[in-house]
């Protein structure tokens, strides 16, 4: 039997037309799939249904709103498709295929995040294999999880990282494998594919306010800094600190005024500003200080995935001390134990 697939379009370069200020979001991409895909090639990809969302955004818009609204729909739609494709711009495509991961736990069905670097509209556009990709892979039945699907990459959702602006490339999966290719076969490595016993599970609640915010540790930050910034409105902090997660641990100070935040009941997270690689806080001195005062590591998931899966615990109401148990906990394959 065919299978059926819902498609979600939320704008995107891929969807865009050059404007006077720039490529901007653009409506009608039902149109433009089918100037792109003739009938007869139409007839050889899984059936699709595509809503288009009143609200096209540049990715860089998106707000923790848009993923609810991505989640809810996913939901409502769930049982009556085999798969999902969403289609969303590159730049924060790896935060909402993180945050669904979060939202949609057990799936039974894939969702494949994907996009374009180049609008379909424009001739040398990418997002039409993309597209033909993406599709074919949410029609695959070994695949139960978030992915997100580039340029011949399939990619667990929540290992993804955006990692360069202007080749085709444009995604990696620093810390975790691809979970397949797409070249003249479509291989994937079915060995790392997540295998869920449960059954799914939709945890939609998504708090519009952002409670998760990043530092970013730089030579010469000062306590004050630090101190200003722990000092914000915000419940948990991702603190991106050099190589296996030091810091300046000659700076008491700074030690200080982390001691103070956590001592407090604020999250702080250490993950490394490396793109690859992963934090043990009592390699060097420097990392068991932030240790001792209350830095919890977070491994090797990446700064996107952790920002979700903050963000999400948070919103489902978690205590400071539930969502401190569950960082080193695998949720959804977002970090390696
Ligand atoms: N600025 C665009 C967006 O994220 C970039 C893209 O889609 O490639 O929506």
């Amino acid at each position: 039997m065919t299978k059926k697939i819902y498609v979600i379009y939320t704008g995107g370069t891929i969807g865009m037309r050059p404007t006077d200020s720039g490529y901007a979001p653009s409506g009608n991409m039902m149109a433009l799939l089918e100037e792109k895909l003739p009938e007869h090639v139409q007839a050889e990809l899984p059936d699709f249904d595509l809503v288009e969302y009143e609200q096209l955004i540049d990715s860089s818009n998106i707000r923790p709103d848009n993923w609810k609204q991505i989640a809810t729909d996913i939901a409502d739609h769930y049982d009556q498709y085999d798969g999902f494709v969403v289609l969303h711009g590159t730049d924060t495509m790896a935060y909402s295929s993180s945050m669904i991961s979060f939202m949609l736990r057990n799936l039974d069905k894939p969702v494949i995040f994907t996009g374009s670097q180049i609008p379909l509209c424009e001739a040398r556009t990418d997002g039409l294999e993309n597209f033909v990709g993406a599709l074919t892979l949410a029609a695959d039945e070994r695949i139960k999880e978030v992915c997100l699907y580039f340029n011949g990459r399939l990619m667990r959702g929540n290992r993804a990282r955006k990692q360069n602006a202007y080749l085709f490339d444009a995604f990696d999966s620093p810390n975790f494998p691809w979970l397949g290719r797409a070249d003249i076969n479509i291989e994937l490595s079915e060995y790392l594919l997540l295998k869920p016993s449960q059954k799914p599970e939709f945890m939609l609640d998504c708090d519009s306010n952002s409670n998760v915010a990043i530092l970013q540790l730089f030579p010469g930050i000062t306590a004050d800094f630090v101190e200003a910034t722990l000092n914000q409105p915000f419940k948990a902090f991702i603190m991106r600190t050099y190589g296996t997660g030091n810091g300046p641990d000659g700076d008491q100070a700074l030690l200080d005024a982390l001691k103070k935040a956590t001592d407090s009941g604020k999250i702080i997270v250490n993950l490394t500003q490396c793109h690859r690689g992963t934090v043990h806080q009592g390699s060097y001195a420097a990392g068991s200080a932030l240790a001792n005062a209350g830095v919890i590591g977070g491994l090797d998931t990446t700064t996107e995935a952790m920002f979700c899966k903050l963000h999400h615990l948070l919103s489902c109401g978690k205590t400071p001390e539930q969502v401190t148990a569950q960082i080193s906990i695998d949720l959804a394959g977002e970090i390696s134990l």
